[in-house]
């Protein structure tokens, strides 16, 4: 099998193929350094690259294949993970200078359970600093480019992790989605990405950025993949106080029955309309029509609140944020300036911190504080968390009516590198549809559904499920890449960029 087949072939495939002795793992996990190396130049989806971690640990998974041990499904698959996730003796920045150096003691839950299933881990995303951004542009390690077009970004905060699946660097990718991270970088490039139920997914040893928000999930180049990668990571975790004890959904049974026969599908109003690009209104609309000729019934369903997500969490956000990354104060990681002796402890910190944070941290962490602030708590802090109240009321109205709903993942497809750097308010602008999810700790989602005409760029449809209900993602999501794979064939629906561009650059 010549490596390229192996770095175009899915999680399932892969899998498939290693069981029934086409291919070991270490040639698996070769194809895809190799792969890495001839693309990532173009691209930059990685920060680090573990070559040495990934063949030793593909080794042991050949190793106890030959004793004729049963291994889990995902046993000997490549991943990428996102460099907010701890991993065990490998670099963790988290996108910032503020962490360079730092190489965490521990794994995290999700690295562990990656690791226990005998994944591959071939290194560490590039991100936006702390997960702040929708571009990946606020990474102080430099841009990472959408595999579709180089030029463009590949969304954020999560833009490694899409990219290295897109660019055929790794068929899996986890990534975090605190306002849309998973799902927006999934929109734009043309990929699938899950933002489980808020708890379903631990989160220890996820680096935090505003900690009643983040989740972390799955990036794939299908429906499945998804799937069998969600069942590995999922589940109760005793570290994480927050982590949901309860069945994890039945998320692969859901992806293989791929059927939203006279499923109650809602199209939200505040959702959509002014100011989307009309390719992805178009594209939005097309998949809708699908859903109904499936079997679904489709009706509007209005979520008034839903006009206040953005405002509210960018409130709660930078309050959270402003605590979280308090502890980055030049002693326990990373980074120290200006310790020369002769300055105070207060002076070294605030050296460090000018010195580590990038602008849009610095931007968060001050608005945050501001809102925090005795005097003003009320009126911003308090006020945010009252609409978000309103949110999840509207989401529990909504369900009451309909099994999911569905918007557009963003308002545009992925826009040029540099477009939107100086105006932070576009750049939130792109969260619209995904922000609810994460201010109400429901499970949503994105999958592709084609290109838009005037730019050639892919779409994603947003499909939001109640709390634990994850498994109606996906069957949702199943049951369109079945149908849409008549209309754009393989190529988008496994992801495909132009690879022969990707290649040249
Ligand atoms: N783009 C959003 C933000 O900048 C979402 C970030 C995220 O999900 N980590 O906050």
């Amino acid at each position: 099998m010549s490596a390229t087949d192996l770095t175009r072939m899915s999680a399932a495939e892969l899998a498939e193929t290693m069981s029934s002795g086409q291919a070991s793992a270490v040639e698996v996990t070769q194809a895809h350094l190799d792969r890495i190396g001839a693309v990532d130049a173009a691209v930059h989806a990685f920060l680090h690259v573990d070559a040495e971690g990934a063949l030793s640990a593909a080794r042991a998974v050949d190793a106890r294949r030959s004793t004729g041990e049963r291994l889990g499904p995902l046993a000997g698959v490549p991943l990428a993970l996102k460099d907010v996730l701890t991993m065990r003796g490998v670099p963790t920045t988290c996108g910032s200078r503020i962490l360079e150096g730092w190489r965490p003691p521990y794994d995290a839950t999700v690295t562990s359970r990656l690791k226990n299933a005998g994944v591959v881990i071939l290194g560490k995303t590039n991100m936006d600093e702390f997960a702040m951004g929708s571009s990946t542009e606020n990474s102080a390690f430099g841009p990472t480019h959408n595999p579709w077009d180089l030029d463009r970004i590949p969304g954020g905060s999560g833009g490694g992790s899409a990219a290295a699946v897109a660019a055929y660097e790794a068929p899996l990718a986890i990534g975090t989605d605190t306002g849309g991270s998973i799902r927006q970088p999934a929109a734009v490039t043309g990929t699938v990405g899950i933002k489980p139920t808020y708890g379903g997914v631990s989160r220890y040893g996820l680096v935090a950025l505003a900690s009643s928000l983040d989740q972390a999930g799955p990036c794939a180049r299908t429906v499945v993949d998804a799937a069998l990668l969600h069942e590995v990571i999922a589940g109760h975790d005793p570290l994480d106080s927050t982590s949901i004890d309860a069945p994890v959904p039945p998320v692969l049974a859901a992806a293989r029955a791929a059927d939203v026969a006279g499923m109650r599908i809602g199209v939200v109003r505040e959702l959509g309309g002014q100011g989307y690009q009309p390719g992805v209104e178009q594209r939005f609309r097309e998949a809708v029509d699908l859903l109904a000729d499936l079997g679904a019934e489709v009706v509007e369903v209005s979520c008034p609140h839903f006009d206040y997500a953005l405002p509210a969490y960018y409130l709660i956000l930078p309050s959270e944020c402003s605590s979280n990354l308090a502890k980055f104060d030049a002693m326990r990681y990373g980074l120290r300036v200006g310790d020369d002796g002769t300055r105070s402890a207060e002076e070294v910190m605030a050296a460090t911190r000018e010195a580590g944070f990038g602008a849009e941290t610095k931007r968060r962490i001050i608005l945050g504080t501001y809102a925090l602030s005795s005097g003003y708590y009320d009126a911003y802090y308090g006020q945010a968390q009252k609409v978000r109240t309103l949110i999840v009321r509207d989401f529990e109205a909504a369900f009451e009516l309909v099994d999911v709903l569905v918007s557009p993942t963003t308002p545009t497809t992925a826009f040029r590198i540099g477009e939107k750097v100086d105006d932070p308010l576009a750049m939130y602008l792109n969260d619209l549809c995904t922000i609810p999810s994460n201010l109400a700790g429901n499970a949503a989602a994105s999958f592709p559904v084609g290109l838009a005409p005037e730019d050639g760029l892919p779409v994603g449809l947003h499909v939001m499920a109640p709390v634990l209900a994850d498994d109606r993602l996906y069957r949702v999501g199943a049951a369109l890449e079945a149908a849409l794979l008549d209309t754009w064939g393989a190529p988008l629906l496994a992801g495909a960029p132009p690879l022969e561009q990707v290649s040249r650059r």
